[in-house]
């Protein structure tokens, strides 16, 4: 019993001794480990506050390229990973700075991490920091480029959209002057020509208009409007169209909404969304228009059951002169500007717009727009 009890005694002291010689180790490894960031003083105390505070991402190399210390952006961009750089051009970026002690500053295209296939477009700048160290700092412009791309193709999409139509005025009056003893062919090239003529106005139409909706940040004189009223005037540009391709535009019961707005813009935001349903349907369909007020939001709903838009392209239908089809939005008379110009109209307004869509089935657009509270009943007895 005794012998027993020696021996648990043993064993507890034993155990003690060993979890205190761990502790002992523990502390000793830390210290050690706290007293090796000290002997490198030429990385300055507080680059990690720096790396943090840094709207580009940064990261600080010792002399065998390792990266002692990143910021999260250097991690999420895919710059370091594994405590490495991942691109060798930064690598050699890297040892220039060392050889030269200059500062180099690049505009470089990287893969975005070891393994991904996209690519980013990214500012780099290195630099010597203290005598065994190379900061670096690198800035995503990817984009920045990617909007100066959208810039530029605007002004060039601009010249090759109006040249189509002018080029073929040209060609149509040469025609009609040639042809101008056979009545059967003038008329045949009159009706073109106002097609075309037709066409070009609706263009510089809606390039105007959405120059200025661009040049605009918010609504100069905003009014109080009805929502419905906005609807069913929109929907009455519509009727003719819809009409003649037999297609019903049904709308629904009053929603007595209103919003703070400019009610020819709201009407034209309106109008290009059942303009579109109506053109991107086949002939006999039917197309609703919906007003909802929902906790403070009054959204207008354009369903139609007709084409729809494939999810790749989603995002893309609101880009300017961006078409799903060419030749059926010619062929419907379509600029490629409308989705553009409600997007932006919808913008000043402070709202947005969403579009659920389904190939095959169709699509359902809605623009949400701040409601604004009706005035007070007084108020609208003090008006004659
Ligand atoms: P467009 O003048 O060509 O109609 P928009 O800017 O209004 O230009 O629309 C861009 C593209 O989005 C259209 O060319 C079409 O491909 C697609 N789109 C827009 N609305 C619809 C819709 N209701 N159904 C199917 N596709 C649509």
């Amino acid at each position: 019993m005794e012998s027993t009890g020696l021996v648990l005694v043993s064993l507890a002291l034993g155990l003690a001794v060993g979890a205190g010689f761990m502790t002992l180790l523990h502390v000793a490894e830390r210290h050690g480990r706290r007293a090796a960031e000290v002997v490198n003083p030429a990385v300055p105390d507080g680059i990690d506050q720096v790396l943090d505070a840094l709207e580009t991402a940064g990261a600080v190399l010792d002399p065998s390229n390792n990266v002692v210390k990143a910021s999260q952006a250097a991690v999420s961009m895919g710059l370091v990973w594994n405590r490495q750089l991942v691109h060798p051009e930064l690598l050699e970026l890297a040892q220039r700075v060392r050889r030269t002690g200059e500062p180099v500053s690049e505009n470089l295209v990287l893969s975005r991490g070891p393994f991904g296939d996209a690519s980013m477009r990214v500012r780099v700048r290195l630099a010597r920091l203290g005598t065994r160290y190379v900061l670096l700092l690198a800035e995503d412009r990817t984009e920045a480029f990617r909007l100066d791309e959208v810039r530029r193709d605007f002004v060039a999409n601009i010249s090759h959209e109006l040249k189509t139509p002018i080029a073929a005025v040209g060609l149509l009056a040469e025609a009609l002057e040639q042809a101008a003893d056979e009545p059967v062919q003038v008329r045949r090239f009159a009706s073109r020509l106002t097609t075309e003529s037709g066409r070009l106005t609706r263009l510089t139409q809606e390039i105007i208009e959405l120059s200025r909706l661009q040049a605009q940040d918010a609504l100069t004189e905003p009014e109080l409007l009805n929502v419905d009223t906005i609807v069913a005037s929109a929907v009455d540009l519509s009727r003719v169209v819809a009409d003649a391709a037999k297609i019903t535009i049904a709308v629904g019961k009053k929603s007595g909404a209103l919003v703070n707005g400019d009610e020819r813009l709201l009407v034209m935001a309106v109008h290009n969304l059942v303009a579109n349903a109506v053109n991107y349907s086949p002939e006999g369909a039917r197309v609703g228009v919906g007003v909802r007020r929902n906790d403070g939001v009054v959204e207008i709903t354009v369903t139609d059951q007709g084409v729809g838009i494939q999810e790749a392209d989603l995002e893309r239908i609101f880009e300017r002169f961006f078409r799903v089809d060419q030749a059926r939005s010619r062929h419907t008379g379509g600029t490629g500007l409308g989705l553009s110009i409600v997007k932006h109209v919808v913008q000043i307004h402070g709202g947005d717009i969403r579009v659920w869509s389904q190939p095959g089935s169709g699509s359902t657009f809605t623009i949400r727009l701040p409601e604004a509270p009706h005035p007070a009943p007084a108020a609208i007895g003090d008006t004659p």
